[in-house]
């Protein structure tokens, strides 16, 4: 009879919550903390915000639809100059964060060049009901020089798809684009095509340069999440200071 060489398995620990058990969520085996609740574009937004240099620029740092965790170790480490926003505060009621209201298609044009320090969404443009790209667009206009534009999409098409119209119907919606809730699909294809020029004059970071695969591993996320394009992964970007 053979002995069985077993290796140790990696020990998994969540950098949010510290947590060490993950379950599963719908048909994705192991991929939720059971401590905090997050999936991996979460924990990989906290491995990224870790990297970068948030308080360089000395202007408040904009977290829209802030997830909880996160939120709270950016409050700690931003102080009064972290904000947390969200088109809908009302549903925050319960956490322990104050988030005011932004409506990221009325709201971004009123504000000052360079006002802002650094702006942060994951998952939030496949809700916003106006052009996107322009919203990427007035979002970097509005970054401080030396200030980070980090955000995540989910990628559920090749092409891009959009319809606004509030005759679609749910199912129409989760057809389309992934979700109910979604008035738009990005697509894995054309999204540089698509959104690349709101992001004229910005330095493009890797996340390559800032995360290596074994760190992401040991936070329990896949190495494709490091990988543009897709659902899990995120975008980094800075405005260049002249
Ligand atoms: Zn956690």
């Amino acid at each position: 009879m053979s002995t069985a060489v077993s290796t140790p398995p990696t020990r998994l620990q969540c950098p949010i919550c510290g947590s060490e058990r993950f379950g599963d969520f719908r048909s994705r085996v192991n991929v939720r903390c059971s401590g905090c609740g997050s999936f991996e574009r979460s924990r990989l937004l906290w491995l990224v915000l870790s990297q970068l240099e948030l308080e360089a620029t000395g202007r408040p740092f904009f977290h829209v639809a802030p997830e909880i965790g996160i939120a709270k170790l950016l409050h700690a480490r931003l102080g009064e100059r972290y904000r947390a926003f969200d088109f809908s505060p009302d549903i925050y009621a319960k956490a322990k964060i104050p988030v005011g209201r932004l409506d990221l298609c009325s709201d971004l044009s009123g504000m000052a060049t360079g006002s802002v320090g650094g702006f942060c969404h994951v998952h939030v443009l496949e809700h916003v009901r106006c052009n996107a790209a322009l919203v990427l667009q007035q979002i970097n206009r509005v970054l401080a020089p030396g200030g980070y534009h980090v955000f995540g999409v989910p990628f559920w098409s090749r092409q891009y798809r959009e319809d606004l119209s509030s005759e679609l119907t749910d199912a129409d919606r989760l057809s389309r684009f992934g979700h109910e809730d979604h008035v738009r699909s990005f697509g894995d294809q054309d999204f540089t095509v698509m959104f690349g020029g709101a992001f004229e004059g910005m330095e493009a970071i890797p996340l390559s340069r800032l995360i290596e695969v074994e760190a992401a591993a040991r936070c329990n996320i896949p190495p494709r999440a490091l990988t543009l394009n897709n659902s899990h992964s995120l975008f980094v970007y800075r405005k260049p200071i002249p």
